[in-house]
């Protein structure tokens, strides 16, 4: 019986804001699990390294869920490739923290590479099984990234193999994940295994779209492209505006909607580059950038909108487009990764092979030109959306964390 678990977020906060900066779907994730996992009875800590000065060392977010920062290196953000100076540092406070307190887990997950490499020192430290959630691979991540973004660092991609050999278990979000982890990390198949995400079905359900576009103050006629998420090379935005005069709709203009903040070392240059390719595009009536939005609050631009496009160079899951269909938004998304799980093709949305603007017009023309498709594809998104839900993520998860044999 899991009684208590410990989680490992050294590079960025459950706590932040999510859609700039390094906090994304990986905080959502640790945020929502350890909420839901602490609603079922299970004492949840999250680890993560102090960023600022002013967060008490210990925030209890509710009764059985607490985030306790770790001061390892300057407390201020810094970049990832800063911080694997701070792991040994990280590692000891968290260590000293768990041994004060008399708090050994029964098991510790770990999220992303840097928390993995802190968890297996702590895992052997503690004698406790761990397990590891990748979030992102660089490997993959360096097959699809665009030829002016830099390569995954050997320090990431050597300690990738390392935490993969070292955990007693590897939890994929997708089959395809699955499979990345065998084909470019040689991981055991036996010490995998396969958790979607969930989503919070209370907050992102489908509304009425005059509505929602009346609060938000969009325009109650025009059809509307929706993309939601942060502002990097990785995610594409340029691909969305690049596909936006090349969409052939019967009724006004669409209109873009780019919400999220910079991201990552490029962030602020690509955000400026996007502007620069509006301007000189002729786009500045068509296109509208929102800043990062608080989670919740996404819920009513995916309920205003009339399509979500998701045109990533790669992704591990893809949680805008599960959101967005549990708010009945259908979703033309990239057929990459995570997102080929995560959009149900020709049901909940439409599918683009490769990265060719034109592709995306094509797909996401053919549903602002029939509204039987639309409101079909709405249907079937939001039933669709259904299979991801945090309380059957955390319950998928207390059967794999006591089923894990250690190594
Ligand atoms: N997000 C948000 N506000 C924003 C933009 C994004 O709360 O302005 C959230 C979004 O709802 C989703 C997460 O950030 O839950 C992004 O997750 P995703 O898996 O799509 O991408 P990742 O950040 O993991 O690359």
């Amino acid at each position: 019986m899991i009684r208590r678990v410990v989680y490992l977020s050294m590079h960025t906060c459950p706590l932040s804001a999510p859609g700039r900066g390094d906090a994304g779907g990986m905080n959502v994730y640790i945020n929502e699990l350890a909420t839901t996992m602490a609603g079922r009875g299970v004492d949840v800590t999250v680890f993560t390294r102090r960023a600022d000065e002013v967060t008490p060392d210990v925030t209890d977010v509710t009764d059985r869920y607490r985030v306790v920062h770790i001061t390892a290196g300057p407390a201020e953000p810094i970049p990832v490739a800063e911080m694997t100076r701070h792991v040994g540092t990280f590692t000891e406070g968290t260590l000293n923290w768990i041994d004060d307190a008399g708090l050994r887990p029964d098991v510790l997950h770990s999220h992303y590479w840097l928390s993995g490499w802190s968890g297996v020192v702590l895992k052997e430290a503690l004698g406790v099984p761990l397990a590891n959630s990748f979030h992102t691979l660089g490997r993959v991540k360096d097959l699809r990234r665009r030829a002016d973004e830099p390569a995954s660092s050997p320090v990431r991609t050597m300690t990738e193999e390392e935490v993969i050999a070292r955990s007693d278990c590897v939890i994929a979000s997708t089959p395809h994940e699955f499979e990345d982890l065998l084909e470019h990390y040689g991981a055991s198949p036996e010490r995998l295994c396969t958790s979607p995400p969930g989503i919070d079905h209370g907050v992102f359900r489908p509304g009425d779209r005059t509505e929602a576009r009346r609060w938000l103050g969009l325009p109650l006629r025009v059809p509307l492209v929706l993309f939601v998420g942060r502002i990097q090379p990785l995610k594409a935005p340029d691909l969305a505006v690049a596909a936006l005069p090349l969409i052939e709709s019967p009724d006004l203009p669409p209109q873009l909607l780019l919400v999220g903040g910079p991201s990552g070392p490029q962030g602020e240059r690509e955000l400026d580059e996007l502007r620069t390719r509006v301007a000189r595009g002729g786009l500045s009536e068509r296109v509208h950038f929102v800043p990062a939005q608080a989670h919740a609050a996404l819920a009513r631009f995916y309920q205003a909108a009339n399509v979500l496009i998701v045109p990533s160079r790669s992704e591990t899951f893809g949680l805008v487009a599960a959101e967005a269909q549990a708010c009945g938004l259908p979703v033309v998304a990239a057929a990459v990764g995570g997102l080929a799980y995560a959009v149900a093709d020709g049901r909940s949305g439409l599918l683009v092979d490769g990265h060719d603007p034109d592709g995306f017009a094509v797909a996401i023309g053919k549903i602002l030109a029939d509204p039987a498709l639309a409101a079909r594809m709405s249907a079937e998104a939001v039933a669709f959306s259904e299979r991801f839900s945090w309380p059957a993520t955390a319950d998928r998860l207390l059967e794999l964390y006591a089923g894990i044999q250690p190594q």
